[in-house]
């Protein structure tokens, strides 16, 4: 009877037990890690894997179609001909520099128009991830091309002024002006660019609004101003960000994201562009880039003497400070900035990762975050290698992000929940 009864006893323990003890079992992060990423699976795995490994290649052939067009403006003699007809038009040599630029961006471009078409809209429509018609697309292209024309001539003149002013030392100038070129655009492009583009409205009041300003106000940022921005006439991606510098900075959605997600997801979104914003990253990515741009202007201040003193005269180049030269200085910091793409990617990627923890904390959405960072492995490979994501992510993985929020989450288990 005895033993009976104590089996008895155990059976009806276990009953009891076993699901105590599964309630208490510790929440493990991989474990519910790998929950998340096995929702991503067979065919729509395989074509975000293809399209983001796609772009690998994307990067060298772009940089390789790139020094085509450039060397081809040498070699027929074009780029001197650019300079002849600025040289007509004035005698002031930063103008004429300025207007070397717009020749130079109009011609380059064209020769380029199929591989923008292909990898700008053909290769998006592939993969679904377009929803423009291709004349919509085309007139953006257009206004893109405006801009990089205006952008082109001021940087063409900037740096052709310094070298002519100070041959060798050309490049310490060039990294500052690279600097303040680039927190001017940034500084414009929420007033000046962004609005070319899509049309910015008040976020309406209600749930997802108060959420956002809790959040705001909980971390002292203004948020007087919270836009939404019409991207899903583009395309279907969620994507929110912090645009501008000083005076113009202010924090934006998609309207993708309003549709797509729910409160819990586009307040974790919301809560890691806040961190942008607090932890200033604008202005300290204007400042990496100006170096990495530095190095660039530094090694081409070295190499393209050289190039020039063996093939100028063939392409009539009259010196290294000859405006026609501005190809030969082009593909050799095209080139570089190849090289540096791990050192430009990162560099991004760990704001992104000090954005991701900081969004954490202030919108204490373990599993919005992971959810969100599912939907963004739509177009992004979500479990990478590590030497592969140290390459090629300049945003954590969709792995990464998912691991961080379920470490976040068992870190907080005994927190109670935000209101
Ligand atoms: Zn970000």
């Amino acid at each position: 009877m005895r033993p009976k009864s104590v089996s008895l006893f155990s059976a009806l323990a276990c009953l009891v037990v076993v699901p105590a003890a599964a309630h208490a079992a510790p929440f493990d992060p991989e474990a519910a890690t790998q929950a998340y990423l096995a929702t991503l699976k067979g065919a729509a795995r395989a074509q975000s894997d293809a399209y983001f490994e796609g772009g690998y290649w994307l990067l060298l052939w772009g940089t390789l179609a790139a020094v085509f067009a450039d060397f081809i403006l040498l070699r027929t003699g074009l780029s001197a001909r650019f300079r002849n007809w600025a040289e007509r038009v004035t005698k002031r040599r930063f103008v004429q520099s300025m207007l070397y630029g717009v020749p130079y961006v109009i011609i380059s471009s064209t020769i380029l128009v199929p591989w923008t078409i292909y990898t700008g809209y053909v290769r998006e429509k592939q993969y679904g991830l377009l929803t423009q018609g291709f004349g919509d697309w085309a007139g953006e292209q257009a206004i893109l091309l405006v801009l990089n024309i205006i952008a082109f001539s001021l940087i063409i003149a900037l740096v052709m002024n310094g070298i002519r002013r100070s041959p060798k030392r050309w490049w310490l100038w060039g990294t500052g002006m690279a600097a303040l070129t680039m927190v001017f655009f940034i500084m414009i492009a929420p007033v000046f660019i962004n609005p070319l583009f899509n049309t910015y409205t008040e976020l309406a009041p209600g749930p997802v609004r108060d959420r956002i300003v809790g959040m705001a106000q909980s971390r002292g940022i203004p948020a007087n101003h919270i836009y939404v921005f019409d991207q899903s006439k583009q395309h279907k991606r969620i994507s929110a960000n912090v645009a501008g510098i000083g005076p113009t900075i202010r924090i934006s959605l998609n309207d993708n994201l309003l549709k797509r997600t729910t409160l819990s997801e586009t307040a974790a979104v919301m809560g890691h562009e806040m961190g942008h914003y607090v932890l200033n990253h604008s202005l300290r990515l204007a400042i990496g880039f100006g170096l990495v741009f530095g190095f660039c202007f530094w090694i081409a201040s070295l190499v393209v003497p050289g190039i020039v003193a063996r093939w100028g005269a063939g392409w009539g180049i009259r010196g290294i400070d000859d405006v026609a030269a501005w190809p030969v200085y082009s593909i050799v910091i095209t080139i570089l900035i190849l090289a540096m793409t791990p050192v430009k990617n990162t560099l991004i990627r760990s704001q992104e990762s000090e954005a991701d923890a900081f969004g954490l904390d202030v919108a204490r959405e373990p599993d919005g975050f992971a959810q969100a960072a599912m939907q963004l492995s739509e177009y992004r490979k979500i479990e990478p290698g590590p030497v592969e994501e140290f390459l090629f992510y300049d945003h954590p993985s969709g792995r990464t992000r998912v691991r961080m929020s379920m470490e976040w989450k068992a870190r907080h288990l005994a927190d109670p929940r935000p209101k």
